[in-house]
């Protein structure tokens, strides 16, 4: 049955699980591997959950109202969020971001009637949040600064929406859950939830192996600002991925599964097969599909698989 007509808000969320079937090949017999498609938001990332329910959360404290600007520091999929959320909802959106941010990212926010404003890449994600925190201390009357790594209703969007979601779609029988750190809301709020449920379920967090990472959204937690809301304790196991290994994964998932996705949904799913190749049969996996590849159209990533 098809939906009623719904809001663009209301659109957030509710994403299919999909079943992986060609790039798990050679796993033991009876692992079963599922990936929450979440690059099918209508922002095309995860992260227009935890934008929605921070900016909601904000109007219900009477923190954002008409005539506030949202402002907040992201390297990217927060910020295409929040231009197209404001956009639908009516406030204006200013993001502080390091200028090394893929151009597509920045042309979208500019599309979408947000305003950039670039920081110093060397600092990387660390020197757009110290700005955004410091426009928002002088200027608190202009701004609305959700904070989105110290913010709860970052994770509570996927304790109320991520997590049930793959509890209802596996009907109860996901075993293990692993997903990425960016600001940790996708796995502190899912695990979280999925531990409710059962305390059985073992959660994995991934990181990337270097501080020189190319896997965009997520944080190398040794050497990056941990942020306030992630809690470790959550994790069963760490596990790290390689660059190369996450983007050669992101060519096999567009060609052998047809999901055109990032590199950060590379790494989850080459940590998630890690991780199946050792379970025993009756073990349901599921990882995260971040966001959707067309935002990195013009890496050479893509390119390079033709010559394999
Ligand atoms: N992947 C990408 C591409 C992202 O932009 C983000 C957000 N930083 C993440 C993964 C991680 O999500 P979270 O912030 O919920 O940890």
């Amino acid at each position: 049955m098809l939906e009623r007509p719904c809001t663009l808000a209301a659109a957030v969320g509710n994403t299919p699980l999909i079943q992986l079937r060609r790039v798990t090949a050679g796993l033991p017999e009876g692992v079963e591997v599922y990936a929450k498609a979440e690059h099918l938001n209508p922002g095309g990332s995860v992260k227009d959950r935890a934008a929605l329910n921070m900016l909601r959360d904000g109007e219900r404290r009477g923190a954002l109202h008409p005539g506030k600007t949202i402002l907040d520091a992201t390297s990217g999929n927060t910020g295409i969020a929040y231009a197209m959320l404001g956009a639908a909802l009516g406030y204006p959106v200013t993001l502080c971001l390091p200028r090394n941010a893929s151009p597509e990212r920045k042309k979208l926010l500019r599309v979408y009637g947000a305003e950039i404003i670039e920081t110093d890449p060397l600092e990387a994600t660390d020197g757009a949040q110290r700005l955004a925190k410091q426009l928002a201390a002088e200027q608190p009357e202009t701004y609305f600064y959700p904070d989105q790594y110290n913010n709860d209703a970052n994770w509570q969007a996927h304790y109320n929406g991520t997590g049930l979601e793959i509890w209802e779609q596996t009907q109860g029988r996901v075993t293990h859950f692993l997903a990425g750190l960016g600001t940790s809301g996708t796995f502190v709020g899912t695990a979280r939830r999925l531990k409710a449920l059962s305390p059985t379920v073992q959660c994995i967090a991934m990181q990337p192996d270097s501080p020189l990472h190319g896997l965009e959204g997520m944080k190398h937690m040794a050497t990056a600002l941990v942020p306030g809301i992630y809690d470790p304790t959550l994790a069963d196991a760490n596990v790290e991925v390689a660059t190369e290994a996450a983007q050669a994964m992101a060519r096999r998932l567009v060609r052998e599964e047809g999901l055109f996705v990032g590199v950060s949904a590379g790494a989850n799913v080459v940590a998630t097969l890690e991780l199946a190749r050792t379970l025993p049969p009756g073990s349901v996996v599921v990882t995260i599909l971040c966001d959707a590849g067309t935002r990195y159209l013009s890496d050479h990533l893509w390119d390079e698989g033709k010559r394999t």
